[in-house]
Order: structure tokens, then sequence, then C-alpha cells
């Protein structure tokens, strides 16, 4: 009998199964997650669900019975420990080994801990995992002083929904704007802004140094030797791909994910990979990107799957990410790594415009902020088609 085993229980792992069951698979489907939680979406943690205005049930990907009247086998809290690609077997936690004829390895991201003295404290908290969600929900419901370390998309979100439960908010960012390295001082200085606006105090050009606190957190000190009051610590400082066991078993490695072709095949014919953790070909920007957003688990889950069922799947689809923040809503696409211009076409003070980020002449990532109607089409088509753009005609919302 074939057997189709998936590693990790996330958002990847969720739309393969899902695909394999569509293109009408018939044989076995194992899912094996570490969490206790069917697979769930994460990006509400940090907004609605957050904010305690989405229900849990609306988070996870399918119903409870959807597993068993899919026939797939879902093992929860079921760590995988090895992989054995010589007998075609995955070990998990206890021991128990389960065959595979091809194997998809989704096991996505973890949190970057702080590692400073003081970071066990309780009131500090990280986010990736609803359990997290719920605990750092509840610490804002109660009220409180939150310093949120890292001025990414996470701790800029984590900001947002502690504003709206209207605690006072100090983000602490060692770059001079939020999302500097992504996106460049001036659109990092519009996020700046707008948290300003909604009464977010920042420290940039500093970083968490310590926690003091005796049971709980109740300072933040920084690496300049500011004394920041704490009730609530947050770390939003970026995530590390869950590698190790790909790595153990000897698969290439590359961009810190795993090297996977355009059919999300890694280097060995019968093992895949999606999500956060593949570091899959661009044929626009050259090399491999790994991406650690939405679109791409959904949509590469679905094309390994494909892939593993035996159909041709040529995998590229530009970055694309969102975000919600007060009462702005953002799209972005594309990979603006090694821009060297940004122009922007709208009404930035309006928050309603576009952004374009451009290497030579040709654009390379763009976004809207507010621009619904016009989205990001027209953003994707002048990626792909990489012509020169007129940035006079580009900046020019009339044309
Ligand atoms: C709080 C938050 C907000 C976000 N907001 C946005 C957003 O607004 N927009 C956006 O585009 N993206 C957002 N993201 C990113 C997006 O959620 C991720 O890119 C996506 O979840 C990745 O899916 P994945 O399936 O690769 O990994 P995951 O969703 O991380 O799932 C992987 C699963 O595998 C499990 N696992 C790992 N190792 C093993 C093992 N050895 N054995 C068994 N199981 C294992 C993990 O515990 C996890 O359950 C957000 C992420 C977070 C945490």
């Amino acid at each position: 009998m074939t057997e189709l085993v998936v590693v990790g229980a996330g958002l990847a792992a969720a739309n393969a199964v899902r695909t394999l069951r569509e293109e009408g698979f018939g044989g076995r489907v194992v899912l094996l997650g570490d969490e206790h939680e069917r697979p769930y979406d994460r990006p509400p943690l940090s907004k609605d669900y957050l904010l305690g205005t989405r229900e849990r049930a609306a988070v996870y990907l399918h119903d409870e019975h959807w597993y068993e009247a899919n026939s797939v086998e879902l093992r929860l809290g079921s760590p995988v420990t090895g992989l054995d690609r010589a007998a075609r077997e995955v070990e998990i936690a206890g021991g128990e080994r389960i065959r595979y004829t091809k194997l998809l390895l989704a096991t996505g991201s973890r949190p970057r801990r702080l590692r400073v003295p003081g970071a066990d404290l309780a009131g500090v908290h990280h986010l990736r995992r609803i359990g997290e969600a719920d605990r750092l929900r509840e610490a804002l419901h109660a009220g409180g002083r939150v310093v949120v370390a890292g001025a990414g998309w996470i701790g800029l979100e984590i900001a947002a929904a502690a504003r709206s439960r209207g605690c006072p908010v100090t983000v602490v960012e060692p770059a001079p704007t939020p999302l500097h390295a992504a996106l460049g001082p001036r659109i990092g200085g519009f996020f700046a802004d707008l948290h300003r606006g909604n009464g977010v105090d920042f420290r940039f050009g500093t970083q968490v140094a310590e926690l003091r606190g005796s049971d709980r957190v109740t300072a933040v000190i920084t690496s300049d030797g500011q004394e920041i009051p704490a009730d609530l610590v947050v770390a939003g400082i970026g995530a590390h791909p869950n590698i190790s066991l790909a790595e153990q078993a000897g698969l290439a490695t590359e961009a810190g994910g795993i090297r996977v072709d355009a059919s999300l095949r890694t280097d060995d014919p019968d093992i895949y990979a999606a999500g956060d953790v593949a570091a899959i070909p661009s044929a626009r920007y050259g090399g491999r990107l790994r991406v650690e957003h939405w679109a791409n688990a959904v949509e590469s889950g679905k094309a390994a799957a494909r892939a593993m069922l035996g159909h041709e799947v040529v995998y590229d689809e530009l970055p694309y990410f969102f975000t919600d923040q007060y009462d702005v809503g953002m799209e972005f696409t594309g990979h603006p790594g090694g821009h060297d211009q940004v122009v922007t076409r709208g009404d930035i003070d309006g928050r309603a415009f576009h952004a374009f980020w451009l290497a030579d002449g040709e654009v390379v990532a763009g976004m809207h902020v507010n621009c619904w109607e016009e989205g990001l089409g027209g953003v994707r088509d002048l990626i792909q088609t990489r012509r020169q753009v007129d940035v006079r005609r580009l900046s020019d919302a009339a044309v």
C-alpha cells in the first residue's frame, strides 16, 4: 500500500493532506504533529484571536470530524524524533516507527527566544502556538505596562493589540525604524508614525539586555542603560526554521531551510518539504528563497501534495504577506532584498498608498496600504515582467 506521511501538523501540512484527498488519493495518509491541537491558523494569534474578537473554533483549519471523515490518521502530541531514509521510516517519541512511501516535511518555525538575564521570569511571553496566544490574551486583558522586544511584523501586531486593550506599550528595537532591514527607513517610518499616533513609545537603536524582577518581571534594562517599567514583556525577535530532522538525516540545506527543487522535492526523491522550512528556487529572483508567510505555506503545501502524487509541479509563487494593525490593512508581494530605490504613489499621510521597491529600474517588490480596489494585481505584473519602469509615472496616482 502507498503510505504518504506528513511531519508537522500546521498550515502547509493541513493543506497538503486536504489536497491529497481532493486529488483522489485513496491510500494511507498519516499526519504527525508535536502539538496537542489539530492544525490551526497562526495569523489570528497576533490579531483578532489575541484581541478576543475571533472565536477559538474559527482558527482551526478543518473541523474536528474532517480527519476521520477523510481517513487521515491525525496523530497529535507525536513529535517525530528520527528519520531513517534507508528503511523509509520515521520514528516518533517513544520509539514507534511509521513507514512511508513518500514523506513531506512541514515542520515550520519556532520563535527565537529572548536569551538575556531574567528571561525566565513570569510575565515574559513568546508567541507561536495557540496556548501562548491564550496566555498572552489573558495577560493583556488583565492590563499593565507592556514592553515588546522587536519591531518586526509580529512585534508590531502585538503592540497594536496591546494598545487596543488600553495597555501602555513600549517597543524596543535595535534598528532606527520598524522593519528597517526588510522595507527600508521610509516605509519603516510610516509604521513608526502609525504606532506613535496610537500611543506607542519606541526606543530605537537599543535592545533588551536584561529583565528585572523577583518572581515576575518588573523592568526591562536596555543595552544603553535605559530602565523601562514592565508588567509584561513580549518577544517578537524572529523565528528559526525547524530543520534539525532533515539535517540529521543528511538532507541538503540552503538559505537556512531544506533545499528543494521546483517540485518541492528534496535531494532524496521520496522526501518533499513545504512551508516555512522549504528553500525554494525562484526564477524571478534567482537562487532559493525561504518564505515565512501564510500564503507560501498554503500554496507550497498543496503543490507538494500534487508532486507526491506524481503530477508535474513547478512551484514559483511570488512571496505574499498581509498584516492588519489599527485601521491599516496592508498586502505585500515580492522580495525587496537588494533594492536601491523606494517609490510611493498615493496618500501616505491619509494611509492609502502603494509603495514599490526597485533594483536597477525594475520593480522587485510592492505593497499597498488600504487600497483594496487596486490591490496588488498591477504590482505582481510589474514584478514578473521585469520591465524598466518610469519612476515619474509610477509615482503619479493619476497614471
Ligand atoms: C503569531 C503569528 C502571526 C502571523 N501572522 C502572519 C500574517 O499576518 N501574514 C502571514 O503571511 N504570515 C503570518 N504568520 C506566518 C505564518 O503563520 C507561517 O508562515 C505559517 O504558519 C507556516 O506554516 P508551516 O506549516 O510551514 O509551519 P507551522 O504553522 O509552524 O506548522 C508546523 C508544525 O509542525 C510542528 N513540528 C515541528 N517539528 C516537528 C516534529 N519533529 N514532529 C512533529 N511536529 C513537528 C510544529 O510544532 C507546528 O505545529 C504568522 C505567524 C505567527 C506565529
